[in-house]
């Protein structure tokens, strides 16, 4: 059912608008954002749709098909501690945008329908696209005038605040912001960001997703011990943030730290290298140049970094034995998708490959697409 047949169903009347946003996939900068460095994601074909209509008085009404339930709350009562649960994600943008200078005690309320292509969970960002769906029709039905950096920092406030994700600043940015066949190549600490062309189409490339559906059980903790790893590192090296530490810097970094925190800064160092050395190969070469710097990056996730889990390791080594040019691990870790850069021809060998290994080890039969890179969020009709 479409975002606006569901509109129609729920509330009993038309919608006057329908705004899209995509979700994303890292294709390389992993665990750098907290680190104020360099990540380059880009938006996906897969995307979370929004049919929107303002209502006579300051109500706001949420459904979605993803829950059986309608949420409903005045404009002027919405606030962290009043949101709960997905309508957290919808509400809370609407909140965070009272907290960039939307006056939510003046606004018309709103009627919102909420259908996505976006699997949940799968590392994929459901949770940007919903924020940035939002953002944008809200955005436009109330004549913010919001930029699209701007609208990715409500999104970041609804995630941080209203739903209580500790998350960068990097999903909402690539949905926001993304371009049809280019990555978005962002400075987490200046949130400078620029497009840059993939170029995969014209070589023949597709970047195949392979979900582990391994879930995340040990992310919050892991994800909280990586990021104090990182802070102690840079406490002792006397830095603001490891951004600010080269690979240069690296044979002192070795003497000055325990060997398992030098691991955790080497990962991101050298993350962050290879970040900018492929914004510098996709200009220079082209994509087909790119794979050894996405194996790089999961072998530093695997061993330095200690995020990876077998499933994953299993699937980016058999993508590579069965004719990708680069795989590696992508999100946070600890279980999610990996991603293979492979020519079109060879993704169901692929595919193929990988579900026959995860079969004969007894692991959970993976989820396994393509996606392309797609525009950012935008409005539909
Ligand atoms: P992801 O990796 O997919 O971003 P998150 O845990 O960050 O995973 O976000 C997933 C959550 O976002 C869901 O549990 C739900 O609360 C919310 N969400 C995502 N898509 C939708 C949707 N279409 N409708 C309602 N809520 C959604
Ligand atoms: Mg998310």
């Amino acid at each position: 059912m479409s975002s606006k047949d569901g509109f129609r169903a729920t509330f009993g009347y038309e919608p006057t608008g329908t705004w899209v946003a995509p979700g994303r996939v890292n294709l390389i900068g992993e665990h750098t954002d907290y680190n104020e460095g360099f990540v380059l994601p880009f938006a996906i074909d897969r995307s979370t749709t929004v049919a929107l209509s303002s209502r006579g008085d300051s109500l706001v009404r949420v459904a979605s098909a993803f829950a059986d339930e309608l949420v409903e709350l005045p404009l002027a009562e919405l606030a962290p501690d009043r949101l709960a649960g997905w309508s957290a994600y919808p509400l809370g943008v609407a909140w965070a945008l009272g907290e960039h200078g939307a006056d939510l005690s003046a606004l018309p309320g709103v009627d919102l329908y909420i259908e996505s292509t976006v699997p949940v969970g799968a590392g994929l960002s459901s949770s940007a696209a919903i924020e940035s769906a939002v953002a944008v029709a809200l955005d436009e039905t109330w004549e913010l005038g919001l930029d699209r950096r701007a609208l990715a920092r409500v999104g970041q406030l609804a995630e941080n605040k209203a739903v209580g994700a500790p998350t960068g600043i990097m999903d909402q940015s690539a949905s926001l912001l993304g371009l049809e066949d280019h990555g978005v190549f962002l400075d987490c600490r200046s949130l400078e960001s620029q497009v840059v062309e993939l170029g995969f189409r014209a070589a023949g490339l597709e970047v195949l997703v392979i979900d582990t559906k391994v879930s995340h059980s040990h992310a919050t903790g892991g994800y909280a011990a990586r990021r104090a790893s990182c802070e102690a590192g840079a406490r002792i090296l006397e830095v603001s943030a490891l951004r600010d530490v080269t690979v240069d810097d690296l044979a002192r970094a070795q003497r000055l730290l325990d060997d398992e925190t030098f691991r955790r800064v080497r990962h991101v160092v050298t993350e962050n290298q290879r970040v900018l050395d492929t914004v510098a190969v996709l200009r220079s070469e082209g994509p087909l140049a790119i794979g050894e710097l996405l194996d790089a990056s999961h072998t530093s996730m695997r061993d330095d970094f200690e995020i990876s889990v077998p499933e994953l390791d299993l699937a980016v080594v058999t993508a590579r034995e069965n004719g990708a040019i680069g795989a590696r691990m992508t999100g946070g870790g600890f279980g999610g998708a990996a991603i293979a850069l492979a020519p079109r021809e060879a993704i169901e060998q692929i595919a193929a490959a990988v579900r026959a290994a995860f079969a004969s080890r007894d692991y959970a039969e993976p989820a396994t697409f393509t996606v392309t890179a797609a525009d950012g969020a935008h409005r539909l009709r």
